[in-house]
């Protein structure tokens, strides 16, 4: 067995890829989805789907395949595989680890989607060099990894480091987890969705999909029309509050900014910084350093490959101690 597999799922794609034992891409594969939460057996054809794709793609039956990292955006108690809620799940409190396991006959772990970004910058990335940083996704939700001293903090229960739902409003918007005034229904996709319905006049053909809607709010800021602009500035200065508050609860090296909502930055990264260098305390040193990384899904999927490999590391160590006199 010299190969894992890792497998990104989300609300509107899912991406997996078969990495070997340095940590290489050998194969990968996307699947588009439609949007929504699923019946636990739905998610379990997609991921199977992919598996098998992949495996076919690299020439590899599934028995030679190590373990599967698997990520899920919501709230994952990492250690027991159980994902208390999800955007793509319909239900809470699912044993999505020991049912995958079940139905693949493969050792499946499961982590926080934004854990496994933050775990590939750690392996593969920048995070190499640094000891404390953190990564924060923003595309249809918001997510956020962090390293303490070179590892991956998870809380207690494998369910900390919830950015998008530390809460930034008293009796706020409502957000899609159930509670109201959380981060990401400020920030996210879905929060500019819902300013774009009520300030804008959108077409029929404009508000078709989240997606489609999503980019007409992108035309419209860009072709200058000052409600568009605004949504954008809006959703910027909450970002610096989120981030503000990372920075001072954290005090990280790097704090590098992920996801799809990249493409979009210019049109709200002024308010950010600037909101930002008022909400940070004034240490009388050079605040932390920001870097955009825009990279796609492969590398969600590429940090959930190298929780496989992590898994299979510590089960060898393990092995060896057991052994040794
Ligand atoms: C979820 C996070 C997830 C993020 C990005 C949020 O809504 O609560 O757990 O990391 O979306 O997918
Ligand atoms: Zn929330």
């Amino acid at each position: 067995r010299r190969h894992v597999l890792g497998i990104k799922l989300s609300d509107r794609k899912h991406t997996g890829v078969i990495v070997d034992f340095a940590g290489n891409v050998v194969a990968s594969e996307a699947i588009e989805r439609v949007e929504g939460a699923l019946a636990l057996d739905a998610i379990l054809d997609a991921a199977e789907q992919l598996v098998t794709t992949l495996c076919a793609r690299a020439g590899l039956a599934r028995a030679e395949v190590g373990a599967l990292g698997l990520g899920v955006p919501g709230f994952v108690d990492a250690e027991l595989g159980v994902v208390h809620w999800s955007p793509i799940l319909e239900t809470r409190h699912v044993p999505l680890g020991a049912a995958l396991t079940a139905r693949l006959g493969l050792k499946v772990l499961v982590d926080n989607d934004a854990n496994l970004v933050t775990l590939a910058e750690l392996w593969f990335g920048v995070g190499r060099e640094l000891s404390d940083f953190a990564v924060v996704t923003i595309e249809h939700g918001l997510g956020m990894g962090y390293v303490i001293n070179h590892r991956l903090y998870r809380g207690a229960r494998g369910m900390g480091m919830e950015l998008g739902h530390s809460k930034v409003q008293l009796d706020g918007a409502l957000c899609r987890c159930g509670q109201r005034g959380c981060l990401e229904a400020y920030v996210a996709d879905y929060a500019l969705v819902r300013e774009a319905r009520t300030a804008l006049n959108l077409t029929n053909r404009e508000t078709r999909t989240v997606p489609i809607l999503l980019e007409s709010l992108f035309d419209h800021a860009k072709a200058g029309n000052g409600a568009a602009r605004s949504i954008f500035r809006r959703a910027g200065r909450y970002l610096a509050l989120g981030l503000s508050n990372v920075m001072n609860l954290f005090d990280p090296q790097l704090i590098i900014i992920s996801g799809e909502r990249m493409r979009y930055d210019y049109l709200y990264a002024k308010e950010t910084l600037t909101e930002m260098g008022e909400m940070m305390l004034d240490t009388g040193r050079p605040p932390p350093r920001i870097e955009i990384h825009a990279w796609g899904d492969l590398l969600w999927a590429h940090g959930a490959a190298a929780l496989a490999l992590d898994h299979l590391t510590e089960e060898t160590v393990g092995a060896a101690r057991e052994v040794a006199p």
